[in-house]
């Protein structure tokens, strides 16, 4: 193995990343697009070399017409050799989403909740105390069946209803979420306000009490600050990172703004520090490039701008 700079000591040498484009990001798109579209995009982050893909979510089709064909994904993607590989993760509200994710075939699950009682309220119609006893029976009814789980945390930087949040709450709902079982918690900073501090001042406790392995950050990108985030997050030695590809997903309560942190900036960050991910960009790029033609939504990631200018 190639001597690392010592500057880059401190960073891990591989880096998981987690494309929650085809979920987390097609959800929170005006646009919606065709089934046909939606599967050759997953085999495309396949192709690319993504290991960990969020597919889909079994949530009230009427509430989500985006995630309404994730069954036929599901099926899709148990039955043809071409998506074989990854682990493609379904999000689940309750008892009765997991049941419709088994029975498609789904072997990871996703569950999600928020630091803030306000964004709970209004996001799922629940306190966090509600969310999280059903969240307790869906992540015992996974370990039973021995499913890959991770929590989803959302507002755990800042809420668009209750401004900045308690670093305290946010530690404590993540750990109340490790402590129920999840595999791994991820924290999201659902509206892009983190800066490097906020991570500085939620990040060490969780490391403290828990291997890294089970902790995941998901940054947006809505303020500029997704990338920094994230390098800060590798200097706590986190190696599980969550982006959807091309950025896709603007910010779900400010229709004009970005959102999520885009695969191709992150990979090209991680890559250019020497940090393994797997990813073949350009691969990546393609796939990225051909999902905004067919929805014709303009590019947000500043990595797939400047490949598409061929800059
Ligand atoms: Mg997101």
């Amino acid at each position: 193995m190639a001597a690392r700079p010592k500057a880059l000591a401190k960073f891990p040498r591989r880096v998981t990343v987690y494309d929650v484009g085809p979920r987390d990001g097609l959800q929170n798109e005006s646009r919606t697009i065709s089934l046909e579209m939606k599967l050759e995009y997953i085999r495309g982050l396949k192709q690319a070399g993504l290991a960990q893909i969020e597919a889909g979510a079994f949530v009230r089709p009427d509430r989500v017409p985006q995630m309404a064909d994730s069954d036929q994904v599901f099926r899709a993607i148990s039955a043809e050799k071409s998506f074989a590989g990854p682990t493609y993760w379904a999000l689940v509200p309750n008892r009765r989403g997991l049941e419709r994710a088994l029975e498609v075939g789904a072997r990871a699950i996703g569950v999600f909740t928020a630091a803030s009682e306000s964004f709970n309220q209004r996001n799922i119609g629940m306190t966090i105390a509600d969310s999280l006893a059903e969240i307790r029976e869906v992540l015992r009814e996974a370990r039973k069946l021995k499913l890959q789980t991770r929590a989803y945390l959302s507002t755990v930087f800042g809420c668009p209803f209750e401004g900045e949040m308690s670093p305290k709450h946010a530690i404590d709902a993540a750990q109340r979420l490790l402590d129920l079982g999840a595999h791994q918690v991820s924290l999201g900073d659902t509206i892009g306000v983190a800066t490097p501090k906020g991570v500085d001042l939620v990040l060490p406790k969780l490391i403290s009490k828990n291997p890294a392995a089970r902790i995941a950050v998901h940054f947006h990108d809505t303020r500029g600050t997704a990338l920094a985030n994230t390098l800060r997050s590798l200097e706590y030695g986190i190696t599980n990172i969550d982006s959807s590809a091309g950025g896709v997903g603007g910010c779900p309560f400010a229709p004009a703004a970005t959102g999520n942190l885009a695969t191709e900036d992150l990979v090209y960050m991680l890559q250019g520090m020497g940090i393994e991910t797997g990813v073949d960009l350009d691969r990546l790029c393609e796939t990225s490039l051909r999902l905004h033609q067919s929805m014709g939504r303009p590019l947000s990631s500043r990595y797939l701008m400047a490949y598409a200018a061929k800059c």
